[in-house]
């Protein structure tokens, strides 16, 4: 029986070496037209800009914490010696990034989802290889490459390149291409962090298990993409392609890290005091515009209700069903970890015991908003009297607080008598964009109906 059992371990062996690849090389992209020296002094301006808006943990013990663990995997030649620096975030949501040429942030949320000190291992580990690899000016030049050509010489040293950069659209705004990245980059970012991870003795399977868990639990929730997943959007089956990968290293003790410590780190977060500076919507600062609606429309139709929507929104079901979110993606906005809408749609549908009638309902729905939104006020502007589906409606112009940095919110809000109650579509758009989204949601307002 022993015999058999050792001859069974040499097959397994045989056939796993018969699979085995060669590690493939991971290099950056020599289409670039930024140097080494670009990619640093870009990250330093870009670091300053953010670092305006975020709320950086200065607590030794946390701050001391990632950066032990982030020396390990930057001493790997993989790091290729970038001047790595690594902050703490204060923030609830779980991100991590790097911005080119090496300064790396840290959530303290990402800190607080971690199941163990090798999966913060693997975060790290993977933003150091986009730093590495020079995904996001690898990026912005494949984007940008005839703007680049035109309007870069070798006179962009000396100040100014994100200046320059946002110039042609390609800054730090939504969507930068700077942080978001394709699946390759994804593929690649992974492995090379495999095997920082690998040579640092962490488990490189434990960086998968974690962006997988962080996919599994959005599929469940069904809530928004956590920024990280959309920033780094799954190439597919991780964990399988690292331990392909591993399979290829030499056989190494490995550990997940010191679970007392991590436990301790997070109960100091924790604690910490709510910083009056926690906010990370610096992608959208200065570009609500990639949210703006579309001039094409397309329709809504559910339980007994009608109306057009710009074709670039979509529509999110609220949890209380009576409610609906109309917008794009780069409408939503997060503010100290909950979602805002900066601009966009709500289209709801308030029960209201007796008889309606629309004047006093529509005043008591304006009170209850204003007591939610502590600076909802009214923009001095004269109610408008309209029809809507043939009957009598209501339309307030009032003035709020915007998730955008700097800018008020203008609110647009239609209320119209329907039979079980009062139907109310607030429209949302930040003050400088209201007059671009004006004739889009006169648009929605006119095509609602009603099913009789
Ligand atoms: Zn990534």
């Amino acid at each position: 029986m022993l015999r058999k059992g050792v001859l069974l371990i040499s097959l397994v062996a045989l056939a796993a070496g018969a699979y085995a690849q060669k590690p493939r090389n991971i290099a950056p992209s020599r289409f670039n037209f930024f140097s080494k020296e670009q990619d640093i002094q870009l990250g330093k301006e870009a670091a300053a800009e953010i670092e305006k808006q975020i709320a950086v943990v200065t607590q030794p013990e946390v701050h001391d914490y990632v950066n032990r663990i982030a020396a390990k995997l930057v001493a790997q030649p993989e790091a290729d010696q970038y001047p790595y620096t690594f902050k703490v975030v204060y923030d609830k949501t779980i991100n991590a990034f790097a911005l080119p040429g090496g300064p790396a942030y840290i959530h303290t949320g990402l800190i607080l989802a971690a199941e163990n000190e090798a999966q913060i291992a693997g975060v790290i580990a993977h933003e150091i290889s986009h730093v590495a690899l020079r995904h996001g000016t690898s990026q912005v030049t494949k984007a940008n490459a005839t703007q680049l050509l035109a309007g870069f010489g070798g006179a962009m040293l000396g100040g100014g390149l994100l200046g320059q950069l946002a110039q042609i659209g390609a800054g730090l705004g939504a969507n930068s291409l700077l942080l978001k990245f394709s699946r390759g980059a994804e593929t690649d970012a992974d492995l090379l962090g495999a095997r920082m991870m690998a040579k640092a003795g962490y488990d490189p399977i434990e960086m998968a298990t974690f962006f997988q868990k962080l996919e599994e639990e959005e599929k469940r929730s069904g809530r928004a993409v956590p920024q990280f997943l959309s920033d780094h959007p799954s190439p597919g089956n991780r964990v399988k392609a690292v331990s392909a990968e591993v399979k290829m290293m030499p056989a190494r003790q490995y550990t997940k890290g010191d679970s007392a410590q991590l436990a301790r780190v997070k109960q100091v977060i924790q604690a910490l005091p709510v910083p009056p500076r926690a906010n990370t919507n610096f992608r959208a600062a200065g570009n609500p515009q990639a949210a703006r609606p579309s001039t094409r429309m397309q329709r809504y139709q559910s339980r007994g209700l009608t109306f057009v929507y710009p074709s670039n929104w979509q529509v999110f079901q609220s949890q209380q069903s009576n409610e609906i979110t109309i917008a794009s993606r780069e409408g939503i906005l997060e503010v100290n970890g909950n979602a805002e809408i900066g601009y966009g749609a709500i289209v709801g549908l308030q029960q209201i015991q007796g008889g309606t009638e629309l004047d006093r309902d529509t005043q008591n729905f304006l009170r209850q908003l204003m007591q939610q939104n502590r600076n909802m006020q009214p923009s001095g502007e004269a109610v408008r009297r309209i029809q809507i589906a043939g009957a009598p409606a209501l339309l307030h112009l009032m003035f709020n607080s915007s998730p955008y940095p700097n800018v008020r919110e203008v609110d647009a809000i239609v209320t119209v008598q329907h039979p079980q109650g009062l139907f109310y579509m607030i429209l949302i758009a930040p003050e400088p964009e209201y007059q671009a989204a004006q004739p889009v949601f006169d648009q929605m307002i006119q095509s609602i109906q009603f099913a009789r």
